[in-house]
């Protein structure tokens, strides 16, 4: 067995792969991978998908749950599209490559945008904290989880400005208050389910509000939240798989136990590094991720036979993202507190043998 430590996509739990595989060769007599998106079965899976993200994150009244495609890198553009009013200003917190993006984007559709805070001063490596936010702006953006600076917000900050949310790489990770967001948005492929999908959670009052002069329909999110999520044909593989990981996350605790088993993963690994001589965390520790753990060697340590133990121990993903080198642990929803130990023993293991 492997030690999936991967970024996206990620490892998800076994049961789903066997639930998964079962219904690509039988899905009530066809493949899940050949059904109609309008036949009544598969139109069930699409309100069960929709109903559990609801269950899962306590989603109140007045909301909509879309499974589009895309990814969160369309996500960037939408969000922007559709929270554009008057002003067509909005202020975005920059704490890394997917923040930038999602700046990029707003840009390039017309928001006049203003970065209200940044952590590119020491590298991403830690989460702004109280900044101001101008009174006139349709909306904040921000990223709760940096999935390559391994950094994560602690909380929601106060704003009297429509929240918009990339919740990407930790959503399901742990509970969250969705009634101070107007949209969240997360691609499938961490804690929801494989490649294809991506999640919206948008507050009803939001559609149909755009000032923008350009919204192609695949970008309304009015058109698809009054179509349920079928203006086309959605990903209906993805959103399938991402329904029976839903119910498996509720059947075992939901996302407050999720957020038991995931803050002892991170204590684990955290601790791994805090103590053993021949690694260093880079990320600021109040500001530290428990879904992407970030890591360096000392200088001089020798990083090849790092690299050959933890291969040899079976571990896959723990390459930082190319961007920034280093290690990355990922740690999604999935991933078992046996297969953090067997990192850790490897971690003391290459300190006894070369510290
Ligand atoms: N935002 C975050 C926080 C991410 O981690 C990623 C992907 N790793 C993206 C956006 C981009 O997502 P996608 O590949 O689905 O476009």
């Amino acid at each position: 067995m492997k030690h999936n430590f991967g970024a996206g996509p990620c490892i998800l739990p076994q049961e789903v792969f066997g639930q998964a595989a079962d219904a690509v060769k039988d899905f009530n007599g066809l493949s899940i991978l050949e059904v109609s998106h309008r036949s009544a079965d598969f139109v069930k899976v699409m309100e069960e998908a929709h109903e559990l993200v609801k269950k899962a994150l306590n989603v109140p009244v007045g909301y909509s749950v879309l499974f589009l495609q895309g990814g969160a890198s369309l996500g960037f553009t939408i969000s922007a599209l559709n929270m554009m009013r008057e002003n067509k200003k909005a202020g975005y917190i920059n704490t890394g490559t997917w923040s930038s993006k999602a700046i990029k984007e707003a840009k390039s559709v017309g928001i006049d945008l203003n970065v209200i805070a940044s952590s590119e001063d020491k590298g991403f490596t830690y989460i702004p904290k109280g900044f101001d936010i101008p009174s006139d702006l349709d909306y904040v953006h921000y990223t709760s989880n940096n999935t390559i600076y391994g950094t994560q917000f602690n909380g929601i900050f106060e704003t009297s400005a429509p929240l918009v949310c990339d919740m990407s790489s930790d959503i399901f990770s742990k509970s969250v208050d969705v009634s101070k967001f107007d949209l969240i948005y997360a691609g499938a492929q961490k804690n929801l389910g494989p490649a294809g999908a991506t999640l919206y959670i948008v507050k009803d009052d939001v559609l149909g509000k755009s000032t923008s002069p350009f919204m192609p329909s695949y970008l309304n999110l009015k058109g698809h939240a009054e179509k349920d999520s079928m203006m086309n044909t959605p990903p209906v593989f993805s959103v399938y798989a991402s329904m029976l990981n839903l119910r498996h996350l509720i059947a075992n605790g939901g996302v407050e136990a999720a957020d038991i088993r995931n803050t002892a993963k991170g204590d684990l690994l955290y601790s791994e590094i805090d103590n053993n001589p021949l690694f260093f965390g880079p990320v600021a520790k109040e500001d530290r991720s428990n879904m992407n753990v970030t890591f360096l060697l000392n200088d001089g340590a020798p990083s090849q036979i790092f690299d050959k133990m933890w291969n040899e121990a079976n571990i896959v993903g723990l390459k930082g993202h190319r961007s920034v080198g280093g290690y990355r642990a990922s740690m999604y929803n999935a991933l078992t507190i046996d297969s953090v130990q067997v990192l850790v023993d490897v971690m003391k293991e290459f300190t006894r043998k070369n510290g």
